[in-house]
Protein backbone atom coordinates (compact mmCIF):
# COMPACT_ATOMS: atom_id res chain seq x y z
CA UNK A 1 0.00 0.00 0.00
CA UNK A 2 1.22 3.05 -0.79
CA UNK A 3 -0.76 6.69 0.82
CA UNK A 4 -0.30 9.71 -2.15
CA UNK A 5 0.17 12.77 -0.97
CA UNK A 6 -0.28 15.48 -3.44
CA UNK A 7 1.63 18.75 -3.39
CA UNK A 8 0.66 20.16 -6.95
CA UNK A 9 0.04 23.40 -7.64
CA UNK A 10 -3.32 22.65 -9.39
CA UNK A 11 -4.98 20.07 -9.11
CA UNK A 12 -4.79 20.80 -5.06
CA UNK A 13 -6.47 18.28 -2.29
CA UNK A 14 -9.82 17.66 -1.21
CA UNK A 15 -11.33 18.39 1.56
CA UNK A 16 -13.84 15.63 2.83
CA UNK A 17 -17.03 17.81 2.13
CA UNK A 18 -16.08 18.69 -1.17
CA UNK A 19 -15.48 14.59 -2.12
CA UNK A 20 -18.99 13.95 -0.11
CA UNK A 21 -21.20 16.49 -2.19
CA UNK A 22 -19.64 15.45 -5.68
CA UNK A 23 -20.78 12.02 -4.89
CA UNK A 24 -24.56 13.47 -4.25
CA UNK A 25 -27.25 12.25 -6.72
CA UNK A 26 -27.85 14.51 -9.26
CA UNK A 27 -30.29 17.49 -9.11
CA UNK A 28 -31.78 19.49 -11.67
CA UNK A 29 -30.33 22.77 -12.55
CA UNK A 30 -33.85 24.93 -13.50
CA UNK A 31 -34.89 23.93 -10.21
CA UNK A 32 -35.49 26.23 -7.10
CA UNK A 33 -33.44 23.65 -4.92
CA UNK A 34 -30.20 24.57 -7.49
CA UNK A 35 -31.21 28.56 -7.39
CA UNK A 36 -30.59 28.53 -3.67
CA UNK A 37 -27.06 27.22 -4.38
CA UNK A 38 -26.24 28.88 -7.22
CA UNK A 39 -27.33 32.40 -4.81
CA UNK A 40 -25.08 30.71 -1.84
CA UNK A 41 -22.02 30.37 -4.29
CA UNK A 42 -22.48 33.76 -5.90
CA UNK A 43 -22.15 35.61 -2.65
CA UNK A 44 -19.26 32.96 -1.03
CA UNK A 45 -16.94 33.76 -4.71
CA UNK A 46 -17.63 37.75 -3.56
CA UNK A 47 -16.21 36.88 -0.43
CA UNK A 48 -12.87 35.31 -1.73
CA UNK A 49 -12.89 37.78 -4.77
CA UNK A 50 -13.32 40.89 -2.16
CA UNK A 51 -15.39 42.58 -4.88
CA UNK A 52 -19.20 43.88 -4.72
CA UNK A 53 -19.03 43.80 -8.55
CA UNK A 54 -20.58 40.70 -10.85
CA UNK A 55 -18.30 37.12 -10.90
CA UNK A 56 -19.68 35.00 -13.19
CA UNK A 57 -19.18 31.10 -13.10
CA UNK A 58 -18.12 29.55 -16.23
CA UNK A 59 -17.90 25.45 -16.97
CA UNK A 60 -14.18 25.44 -18.16
CA UNK A 61 -10.88 24.87 -16.76
CA UNK A 62 -9.03 28.15 -15.67
CA UNK A 63 -8.34 29.36 -19.51
CA UNK A 64 -11.66 29.75 -20.46
CA UNK A 65 -11.56 32.43 -17.94
CA UNK A 66 -8.72 33.74 -19.44
CA UNK A 67 -10.80 33.47 -23.04
CA UNK A 68 -13.96 34.82 -21.92
CA UNK A 69 -11.86 38.22 -20.61
CA UNK A 70 -9.93 38.74 -23.80
CA UNK A 71 -12.83 38.27 -26.05
CA UNK A 72 -15.41 39.77 -23.93
CA UNK A 73 -13.19 42.81 -23.70
CA UNK A 74 -11.71 43.19 -27.16
CA UNK A 75 -11.42 43.68 -30.68
CA UNK A 76 -9.51 42.54 -33.28
CA UNK A 77 -6.60 44.90 -34.31
CA UNK A 78 -6.81 46.14 -30.34
CA UNK A 79 -3.52 46.47 -28.73
CA UNK A 80 -3.26 45.01 -25.39
CA UNK A 81 -0.36 44.67 -23.11
CA UNK A 82 0.58 40.98 -21.66
CA UNK A 83 2.98 40.60 -19.41
CA UNK A 84 5.31 37.27 -19.73
CA UNK A 85 7.26 35.86 -16.97
CA UNK A 86 6.52 31.80 -17.49
CA UNK A 87 4.15 29.55 -19.27
CA UNK A 88 0.93 31.37 -17.65
CA UNK A 89 1.73 35.01 -18.76
CA UNK A 90 2.50 33.64 -22.00
CA UNK A 91 -0.70 32.20 -22.77
CA UNK A 92 -2.14 35.58 -22.70
CA UNK A 93 -0.11 36.91 -25.55
CA UNK A 94 -1.51 33.72 -26.91
CA UNK A 95 -5.32 34.09 -26.86
CA UNK A 96 -4.35 38.03 -27.99
CA UNK A 97 -2.94 36.15 -31.03
CA UNK A 98 -5.72 33.91 -31.74
CA UNK A 99 -8.04 37.10 -31.83
CA UNK A 100 -6.23 39.24 -33.71
CA UNK A 101 -5.35 41.56 -30.90
CA UNK A 102 -1.87 43.14 -30.65
CA UNK A 103 -0.25 41.95 -27.84
CA UNK A 104 2.35 44.54 -26.71
CA UNK A 105 4.38 42.10 -24.98
CA UNK A 106 6.73 42.83 -21.98
CA UNK A 107 9.11 40.18 -21.32
CA UNK A 108 10.31 39.49 -17.91
CA UNK A 109 12.95 37.06 -16.81
CA UNK A 110 11.69 34.26 -15.29
CA UNK A 111 12.02 34.17 -11.78
CA UNK A 112 11.35 38.15 -11.34
CA UNK A 113 7.86 39.97 -10.65
CA UNK A 114 7.10 42.67 -13.45
CA UNK A 115 8.37 45.91 -12.41
CA UNK A 116 4.72 47.80 -12.26
CA UNK A 117 6.52 51.25 -13.76
CA UNK A 118 6.90 49.44 -16.65
CA UNK A 119 3.76 48.99 -17.60
CA UNK A 120 2.90 52.56 -16.54
CA UNK A 121 5.88 53.47 -19.49
CA UNK A 122 4.12 51.42 -21.79
CA UNK A 123 0.22 52.76 -20.95
CA UNK A 124 1.71 56.60 -21.51
CA UNK A 125 3.76 55.33 -24.39
CA UNK A 126 0.37 54.42 -25.85
CA UNK A 127 -2.78 55.43 -25.08
CA UNK A 128 -4.57 53.08 -27.46
CA UNK A 129 -3.66 49.77 -25.52
CA UNK A 130 -7.01 48.61 -24.13
CA UNK A 131 -5.59 46.18 -21.82
CA UNK A 132 -3.24 44.84 -19.23
CA UNK A 133 -3.12 40.99 -18.86
CA UNK A 134 -1.15 39.73 -16.09
CA UNK A 135 -1.02 37.05 -13.68
CA UNK A 136 -1.24 37.23 -9.56
CA UNK A 137 0.87 33.79 -9.05
CA UNK A 138 3.12 33.13 -12.34
CA UNK A 139 2.37 28.99 -11.35
CA UNK A 140 5.35 28.05 -13.94
CA UNK A 141 7.97 29.86 -11.76
CA UNK A 142 6.73 30.66 -8.10
CA UNK A 143 6.87 34.57 -8.85
CA UNK A 144 3.89 37.04 -7.32
CA UNK A 145 3.65 39.71 -9.15
CA UNK A 146 2.76 43.02 -7.01
CA UNK A 147 -1.34 43.27 -8.29
CA UNK A 148 -1.51 46.37 -5.87
CA UNK A 149 0.70 48.35 -7.52
CA UNK A 150 -0.02 47.45 -11.26
CA UNK A 151 -3.55 48.81 -10.02
CA UNK A 152 -2.31 51.59 -8.61
CA UNK A 153 -1.12 52.68 -12.74
CA UNK A 154 -3.46 51.15 -14.75
CA UNK A 155 -6.54 53.14 -12.83
CA UNK A 156 -5.63 56.20 -14.33
CA UNK A 157 -5.54 54.77 -17.76
CA UNK A 158 -8.24 53.85 -20.10
CA UNK A 159 -7.05 50.57 -20.05
CA UNK A 160 -8.71 47.72 -17.85
CA UNK A 161 -6.41 45.16 -15.58
CA UNK A 162 -7.19 41.68 -15.74
CA UNK A 163 -5.26 39.56 -13.81
CA UNK A 164 -4.99 35.88 -13.78
CA UNK A 165 -5.43 34.55 -10.16
CA UNK A 166 -6.42 31.30 -11.23
CA UNK A 167 -3.73 30.22 -8.69
CA UNK A 168 -3.47 32.58 -5.57
CA UNK A 169 -7.38 33.55 -5.00
CA UNK A 170 -8.93 32.55 -1.79
CA UNK A 171 -5.18 31.14 -0.71
CA UNK A 172 -3.56 34.90 -0.70
CA UNK A 173 -4.51 38.41 -0.81
CA UNK A 174 -6.00 39.53 -3.81
CA UNK A 175 -8.31 42.95 -3.60
CA UNK A 176 -10.32 43.21 -6.60
CA UNK A 177 -11.96 46.29 -5.68
CA UNK A 178 -9.63 47.93 -3.54
CA UNK A 179 -6.92 47.28 -6.23
CA UNK A 180 -8.78 48.26 -8.84
CA UNK A 181 -8.58 45.10 -10.88
CA UNK A 182 -11.43 45.27 -13.53
CA UNK A 183 -11.39 41.31 -14.20
CA UNK A 184 -10.28 38.94 -12.02
CA UNK A 185 -10.31 35.12 -13.69
CA UNK A 186 -9.76 32.26 -11.34
CA UNK A 187 -10.17 28.50 -11.44
CA UNK A 188 -11.90 25.90 -9.18
CA UNK A 189 -8.85 23.60 -8.81
CA UNK A 190 -6.35 25.69 -6.62
CA UNK A 191 -6.79 27.70 -3.98
CA UNK A 192 -10.59 26.79 -4.01
CA UNK A 193 -10.11 22.99 -3.14
CA UNK A 194 -12.24 22.11 -5.65
CA UNK A 195 -11.84 19.77 -9.01
CA UNK A 196 -11.12 21.18 -12.29
CA UNK A 197 -13.79 22.01 -14.18
CA UNK A 198 -15.22 25.61 -12.79
CA UNK A 199 -13.71 28.68 -13.80
CA UNK A 200 -15.01 32.25 -12.94
CA UNK A 201 -14.61 35.51 -14.03
CA UNK A 202 -15.16 39.51 -11.65
CA UNK A 203 -16.20 42.29 -13.90
CA UNK A 204 -15.79 45.57 -12.98
CA UNK A 205 -18.09 48.70 -14.30
CA UNK A 206 -15.15 50.30 -16.43
CA UNK A 207 -15.05 46.38 -18.02
CA UNK A 208 -18.47 46.45 -18.81
CA UNK A 209 -18.22 49.24 -20.45
CA UNK A 210 -15.28 47.72 -22.58
CA UNK A 211 -17.47 44.82 -22.95
CA UNK A 212 -20.42 46.72 -24.41
CA UNK A 213 -17.75 47.84 -27.34
CA UNK A 214 -15.99 44.93 -27.83
CA UNK A 215 -16.58 42.72 -31.24
CA UNK A 216 -14.71 40.09 -30.64
CA UNK A 217 -16.52 36.74 -31.85
CA UNK A 218 -17.74 34.54 -29.17
CA UNK A 219 -20.84 32.17 -28.06
CA UNK A 220 -20.22 29.94 -25.53
CA UNK A 221 -18.20 31.92 -23.32
CA UNK A 222 -20.40 35.26 -23.82
CA UNK A 223 -20.51 37.73 -20.88
CA UNK A 224 -23.38 39.47 -21.18
CA UNK A 225 -25.29 36.47 -21.69
CA UNK A 226 -24.06 34.82 -18.40
CA UNK A 227 -24.44 38.04 -16.80
CA UNK A 228 -28.70 38.13 -18.21
CA UNK A 229 -28.82 34.67 -16.85
CA UNK A 230 -27.34 35.34 -13.10
CA UNK A 231 -29.81 38.05 -13.12
CA UNK A 232 -31.91 35.71 -13.09
CA UNK A 233 -30.16 33.19 -10.30
CA UNK A 234 -29.98 30.82 -13.44
CA UNK A 235 -26.75 29.91 -16.08
CA UNK A 236 -27.00 29.84 -20.21
CA UNK A 237 -26.25 26.49 -20.27
CA UNK A 238 -26.62 23.29 -17.92
CA UNK A 239 -23.40 24.12 -15.39
CA UNK A 240 -21.37 21.39 -13.73
CA UNK A 241 -24.10 21.17 -10.94
CA UNK A 242 -22.40 18.57 -8.72
CA UNK A 243 -19.01 20.84 -9.10
CA UNK A 244 -21.31 23.93 -8.10
CA UNK A 245 -22.93 22.02 -5.51
CA UNK A 246 -19.26 20.94 -4.11
CA UNK A 247 -18.60 25.00 -4.19
CA UNK A 248 -20.42 25.67 -1.96
CA UNK A 249 -19.41 23.28 0.59
CA UNK A 250 -15.60 24.51 -0.09
CA UNK A 251 -16.98 28.12 0.28
CA UNK A 252 -18.51 27.65 3.88
CA UNK A 253 -15.07 26.15 4.54
CA UNK A 254 -13.56 29.12 3.55
CA UNK A 255 -16.44 31.82 5.39
CA UNK A 256 -15.89 30.03 8.83
CA UNK A 257 -11.75 30.02 8.24
CA UNK A 258 -11.87 33.31 7.05
CA UNK A 259 -9.56 35.09 4.38
CA UNK A 260 -7.62 36.45 6.85
CA UNK A 261 -6.59 33.32 8.42
CA UNK A 262 -6.30 31.68 5.25
CA UNK A 263 -3.90 34.18 4.11
CA UNK A 264 -2.15 33.63 7.44
CA UNK A 265 -1.22 30.39 6.99
CA UNK A 266 -0.23 30.46 3.59
CA UNK A 267 2.23 32.79 4.56
CA UNK A 268 3.58 30.37 6.92
CA UNK A 269 3.82 27.50 4.91
CA UNK A 270 5.19 29.36 2.71
CA UNK A 271 8.17 30.63 5.39
CA UNK A 272 8.35 27.38 6.11
CA UNK A 273 9.15 25.50 2.43
CA UNK A 274 11.39 28.24 1.56
CA UNK A 275 13.60 27.61 5.13
CA UNK A 276 13.61 24.24 4.49
CA UNK A 277 14.89 24.45 0.93
CA UNK A 278 17.27 27.06 2.27
CA UNK A 279 18.54 24.59 5.00
CA UNK A 280 18.83 21.81 2.77
CA UNK A 281 21.27 24.23 0.30
CA UNK A 282 19.29 24.40 -1.89
CA UNK A 283 18.45 27.76 -3.94
CA UNK A 284 15.07 29.17 -4.81
CA UNK A 285 14.40 29.75 -8.09
CA UNK A 286 12.53 33.47 -7.53
CA UNK A 287 14.12 34.60 -3.86
CA UNK A 288 13.09 38.18 -4.89
CA UNK A 289 9.58 37.18 -4.95
CA UNK A 290 8.69 34.10 -3.98
CA UNK A 291 4.79 33.48 -4.00
CA UNK A 292 3.34 32.27 -0.97
CA UNK A 293 0.82 29.46 -3.20
CA UNK A 294 3.95 27.55 -4.43
CA UNK A 295 7.64 27.24 -3.93
CA UNK A 296 10.10 26.51 -7.13
CA UNK A 297 13.37 25.39 -6.46
CA UNK A 298 16.42 24.93 -8.26
CA UNK A 299 17.67 21.60 -8.63
CA UNK A 300 21.14 20.93 -7.18
CA UNK A 301 24.26 20.31 -9.98
CA UNK A 302 24.71 16.29 -10.47
CA UNK A 303 21.03 15.29 -9.49
CA UNK A 304 18.25 14.62 -12.11
CA UNK A 305 15.41 17.04 -11.36
CA UNK A 306 13.13 14.61 -13.60
CA UNK A 307 14.08 11.71 -12.09
CA UNK A 308 13.60 13.23 -8.58
CA UNK A 309 10.56 14.21 -8.87
CA UNK A 310 9.02 10.86 -10.68
CA UNK A 311 10.54 8.83 -7.33
CA UNK A 312 8.95 10.90 -5.10
CA UNK A 313 5.43 10.34 -6.75
CA UNK A 314 6.27 6.34 -8.02
CA UNK A 315 7.89 5.19 -5.01
CA UNK A 316 6.56 7.49 -1.91
CA UNK A 317 3.55 8.66 -3.29
CA UNK A 318 4.32 12.33 -3.06
CA UNK A 319 3.42 14.29 -5.84
CA UNK A 320 5.35 17.46 -6.52
CA UNK A 321 5.62 19.35 -9.43
CA UNK A 322 8.49 19.38 -11.98
CA UNK A 323 10.01 22.34 -14.27
CA UNK A 324 7.47 23.13 -17.11
CA UNK A 325 9.18 23.49 -20.75
CA UNK A 326 12.31 25.34 -20.71
CA UNK A 327 12.56 24.88 -16.92
CA UNK A 328 11.86 20.79 -17.20
CA UNK A 329 14.29 19.32 -14.81
CA UNK A 330 15.82 22.32 -13.95
CA UNK A 331 13.55 23.14 -11.14
CA UNK A 332 10.73 21.29 -9.03
CA UNK A 333 7.84 23.44 -7.67
CA UNK A 334 5.90 21.98 -4.08
CA UNK A 335 2.55 24.01 -3.75
CA UNK A 336 1.52 24.90 -0.42
CA UNK A 337 -2.15 25.93 -1.10
CA UNK A 338 -5.71 24.97 -0.71
CA UNK A 339 -6.55 22.21 1.56
CA UNK A 340 -2.95 21.69 2.26
CA UNK A 341 -1.43 22.39 6.06
CA UNK A 342 1.33 22.51 7.89
CA UNK A 343 1.85 18.29 8.33
CA UNK A 344 1.75 17.83 4.60
CA UNK A 345 4.42 20.19 4.34
CA UNK A 346 6.17 17.95 6.55
CA UNK A 347 6.00 14.77 4.77
CA UNK A 348 6.52 16.93 1.42
CA UNK A 349 9.97 17.76 2.74
CA UNK A 350 10.83 14.86 4.56
CA UNK A 351 10.15 12.88 1.28
CA UNK A 352 11.75 15.03 -0.75
CA UNK A 353 14.85 14.95 1.68
CA UNK A 354 14.76 10.72 1.43
CA UNK A 355 14.94 11.15 -2.36
CA UNK A 356 17.50 13.20 -2.35
CA UNK A 357 19.66 11.37 -0.05
CA UNK A 358 19.29 8.14 -1.87
CA UNK A 359 20.19 10.44 -5.63
CA UNK A 360 23.68 11.42 -3.33
CA UNK A 361 22.99 14.50 -2.65
CA UNK A 362 24.78 15.84 0.33
CA UNK A 363 23.16 17.74 3.35
CA UNK A 364 22.48 16.74 7.40
CA UNK A 365 19.23 14.87 7.12
CA UNK A 366 16.23 16.59 8.76
CA UNK A 367 17.73 19.47 8.54
CA UNK A 368 14.74 20.66 6.18
CA UNK A 369 12.07 18.93 8.45
CA UNK A 370 13.95 21.10 11.36
CA UNK A 371 13.79 24.44 9.50
CA UNK A 372 10.53 23.97 8.59
CA UNK A 373 9.23 22.95 12.38
CA UNK A 374 11.04 25.85 13.89
CA UNK A 375 8.88 28.40 11.52
CA UNK A 376 6.14 26.34 12.17
CA UNK A 377 6.99 26.41 16.08
CA UNK A 378 7.14 30.54 16.10
C1 LIG B 1 -3.35 26.50 -13.44
C2 LIG B 1 -3.18 27.83 -14.04
C3 LIG B 1 -3.80 28.19 -15.25
C4 LIG B 1 -4.49 27.21 -16.15
O1 LIG B 1 -5.66 26.79 -15.74
P1 LIG B 1 -6.37 25.51 -16.43
O2 LIG B 1 -7.37 25.23 -15.38
O3 LIG B 1 -5.35 24.45 -16.61
O4 LIG B 1 -6.96 25.97 -17.69
C5 LIG B 1 -3.67 29.49 -15.69
N1 LIG B 1 -2.95 30.38 -15.02
C6 LIG B 1 -2.32 30.06 -13.87
C7 LIG B 1 -1.52 31.11 -13.19
C8 LIG B 1 -2.42 28.79 -13.35
O5 LIG B 1 -1.77 28.48 -12.23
Amino acid sequence: MKKNYLLTPGPTPLPPEVCEAQSRPIIHHRTPQFQAVLKEVTDGLKYVFQTSGDVMILTASGTGAMEAAVVNLLSAGDTAITVEGGKFGERWTELCSAYGIKPEVIKVEWGKAVDPREIERKLKANPAIKAVFTTLCETSTGVSNDIKAIGEVVKGSDAVLVVDAISGLGAVDLKTDAWSVDVCVSGSQKGLMLPPGLAFVSVSKKAWGKIDAAKCPKYYFDLKVAKKAMEKTDTPFTPAISLVIALAEALKIIRQDTLENIFIRHTKMAEATRAAMQALGLALFAPDAASDVVTAVKVPAGIDGEKLVKVMRDTYGVTIAGGQSEMKGKIFRIAHMGYIGEFDIIVGISCLEKVLKQMGYKFDLAAGVKAAQEVFLK
